[in-house]
């Protein structure tokens, strides 16, 4: 959630100087999704203009404006600062000015409210994507898993993908985690980005919950073969996508998705089978009502399906 080294905005720590005052860095400066000053909006800088070496959050000198290597000053403002200034509006100072707001709610409200979070989620799925996480991810350009495993409860979001989900629909974090009346968003005020790919691989799926589904995988393999269900029905139950699933235990998986296409199989064969007898049933009662059974008596009997009879035929052909 914090970055690994400090940011800092150059023009800041100036103005700081030029009024005297000792540098100070605002909390959001450290948080990940955060890469500009919602003062300045220029990008934070994270390397000693001097030295080029990182800076750590508590610093040996008691200047937040000295390098901690070398003790150049970090408050030179880069020559490339207005190419580096973003718009109003943009993307990432959205971002930032959001972090800034959630920190503030946070001191009002306390911790973030995970069941909040998924009632606003549901409304917002139901208002505006039909109920359908598919269309919600790709509308935005997020990872399908991520939503799901939100919605669903199986793992509370990264820092960074929620920001990156409240930025794209423009609900600020405060309204998804602290309102209680839902948020409004409208798709056309959507700005979807480029495809994030949030690398989980199942990591937000706590330890408990792994178990759990080993211990369900062996009591439904146990179980007799005709008892089995499929892959998907078994992720819907357990409450983990498909791919989770498949990635984290693929033996299993493969043995389920074999029953279920030798079921299918085996199923198709016995409805075929059904239909020839229904088939021969209907010709053995129209002989004996004194009648030919001929394909047009057939259909018209009623007995069987027009198409069994056609395609009956047609193999016989
Ligand atoms: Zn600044
Ligand atoms: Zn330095």
């Amino acid at each position: 959630m914090l970055h690994l080294t400090r940011r800092w905005c150059a023009e800041c720590y100036q103005e700081c100087a030029s009024e005297n005052i000792p540098c100070w860095d605002p909390l959001y400066w450290a948080s990940r999704a955060v890469t500009v000053c919602t003062v300045h909006r220029t990008p934070l800088l994270e390397i000693c203009p001097w030295c080029s070496s990182r800076q750590p959050f508590l610093p040996k000198l008691p200047f937040l404006d000295r390098c901690d290597s070398c003790g150049g000053s970090l408050a030179v403002v880069p020559d490339a600062v207005e190419e580096g200034r973003c718009r109003k509006g943009s993307h990432q100072l959205w971002i930032a000015l959001d972090c800034v707001d959630l920190i503030a709610a946070m001191q009002q409200f306390g911790p973030a409210r995970y069941r909040t979070l998924q009632d606003n989620l549901d409304h917002l799925l139901m208002t505006q994507a039909g109920g359908e996480i598919g269309f919600l991810a790709t509308a935005l350009g997020l990872s399908r898993a991520s939503i799901h495993n939100w919605f669903f409860g199986e793992s509370r979001p990264c820092f960074l993908p929620f920001a990156e989900f409240c930025a794209r629909t423009r609900i600020p974090m405060r309204s998804m985690l602290f309102s209680e009346t839902p948020p409004i968003t409208h798709p056309a005020h959507w700005r979807p980005g480029p495809m994030v790919e949030f690398v989980n691989r199942g990591g937000n799926v706590s330890e408990d919950k792994r178990e759990k589904i080993t211990e369900a995988f062996v009591r439904l393999l146990r179980r007799p073969q005709r008892e089995w269900i499929s892959v998907r029905q078994f992720a819907a139950d357990q409450r983990v996508t498909v791919s989770y699933l498949r990635r984290s235990f693929p033996a299993p998986c493969k043995v389920l998705a074999d029953a279920t296409r030798q079921r299918t199989r085996e199923g198709a064969a016995a409805r075929t089978e059904t239909r020839r007898l229904y088939l021969e049933e209907a010709r053995a009662a129209l002989a004996a009502a004194g009648r030919f059974p001929s394909q047009r008596a057939l259909r018209l009997s009623g007995m069987v399906r027009p198409s069994d009879v056609r395609r009956e035929a047609s193999a016989r052909r």
